[in-house]
């Protein structure tokens, strides 16, 4: 089965190997060592000089604790949301008692970076700023560059919900004053599910030390004083941290310019390719994301016909559109572990596919 949905993605041998060791004590000498060189290594990634969390949780759980570690209920947040993931998001600060103002957009257009600058002139008395950098469910990268410089101008919080770009696409951390970026393992580090990796600046230490949302699980300060020693204030996947130290030296051998070409490569091709089959993007190709592509149905293709297609005669999977979107588009994922011969095998099967979809 060739797997081509947006998360979990492939594992490579090495990930695979490694999550087949033996059980060692989660607060030992050895573990200790892994934490610290996963760590490191992140940073590296991350492109920060600033601390990285490695927490166990599915990606949900790092927006979580991203925003209940930095806000106190009251606290009034802009969320800039175009599609799924955005309004998630949204809705995670919105229970934990932030009042969230919400800046929509289309799905399938990008976020307006100016459109946040006039947010943010005419309410003064936001605190963060929320953001998808890239927007899994309609294949939509943001322009996070042009929104840090607006957020940083105005001295607010920036918390990025990082989890299907940062490993695949740039996002240099530091650079762009990200206050707290949220990863998920199963999409670009070639993992499974399981780790969510979170990098916190000073401003956002600053503001956690403020901040007094109830927290336990995901208390940035526990993470934090128990990382000192090579450990997490919880029994960590332990399997999951084997795995990304093994591909975290994959992606640092590559090398991060390498990794970020190969996935534009592979996501132009298969953009050229849809469209050469006579489809249309559901995202112009100005903003398209390279870990994702979205690709509109026809009026006379049936996509649940032909996502079942793809599987039961390709042993390919693809994923389908979510919430509004189901059954209007369907979506390639290219993320991690993904080379051009895997798209072309994509294309192949779509080629023949698509004629047997039509209803
Ligand atoms: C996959 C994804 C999530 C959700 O992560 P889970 O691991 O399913 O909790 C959130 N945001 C984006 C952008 C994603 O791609």
């Amino acid at each position: 089965m060739q797997l081509r949905i947006p998360g979990p993605t492939p594992c490579p041998p090495q990930a695979l190997e490694a999550m087949g060791r033996q059980m060692i004590p989660h607060r030992g000498k050895e573990f200790a060592q892994i934490l610290t060189s996963i760590t490191a290594k992140l940073q590296q990634v991350f492109q920060t000089k600033g601390d990285v969390l490695v927490l166990t949780a599915s990606g949900t759980g790092g927006l979580e604790a991203a925003i209940v570690n930095v806000l106190s209920p009251g606290d009034r947040v802009l969320s800039a949301s175009n599609g799924v993931f955005g309004d998630r998001f949204a809705d995670i600060a919105e229970q934990y008692g932030a009042l969230v103002k919400r800046l929509t957009f289309e799905w399938g257009q990008p976020v307006d970076p100016d459109a946040v600058k006039r947010a943010l002139s005419t309410d003064t008395g936001i605190k963060a700023v929320l953001v998808t950098h890239n927007e899994t469910s309609t294949g939509v990268t943001n322009d996070l560059e042009q929104i840090s410089s607006v957020t940083r101008d105005f001295d607010k919080l920036l918390i990025v919900d990082a989890i299907s770009s940062l490993s695949s696409i740039e996002l240099p951390v530091d650079a762009w004053q990200c206050d707290v970026v949220i990863c998920g393992s199963q999409k670009g580090w070639m993992i499974p599910p399981g780790l969510t990796m979170v990098s916190v600046s000073q401003k956002a230490w600053q503001a956690q030390a403020q901040a007094k949302m109830p927290r336990f699980y995901w208390d940035f300060t526990k993470a934090w004083e128990y990382l000192q020693r090579g450990q997490t204030p919880w029994t960590p996947a332990v399997s999951l941290c084997f795995a990304l130290d093994a591909t975290l030296d994959l992606i640092l051998e590559e090398g991060l310019p390498a990794v970020f070409a190969r996935h534009a490569r592979v996501a132009q091709m298969a953009r050229e390719g849809v469209e050469a089959l006579g489809l249309s993007l559901f995202a112009k190709a100005s903003h398209a994301s390279n870990t994702v592509t979205a690709v509109n149905a026809s009026d006379r293709i049936s996509i649940p016909r032909l996502v079942q297609i793809l599987k039961s005669e390709h042993a390919i999977d693809v994923a389908g559109g979510q919430k509004k979107l189901s059954g209007k588009i369907f979506r390639i994922g290219h993320l991690g572990f993904v080379y051009e011969d895997d798209i072309r095998a994509v294309l192949e099967a779509l080629a023949q596919a698509l004629p047997k979809a039509r209803s």
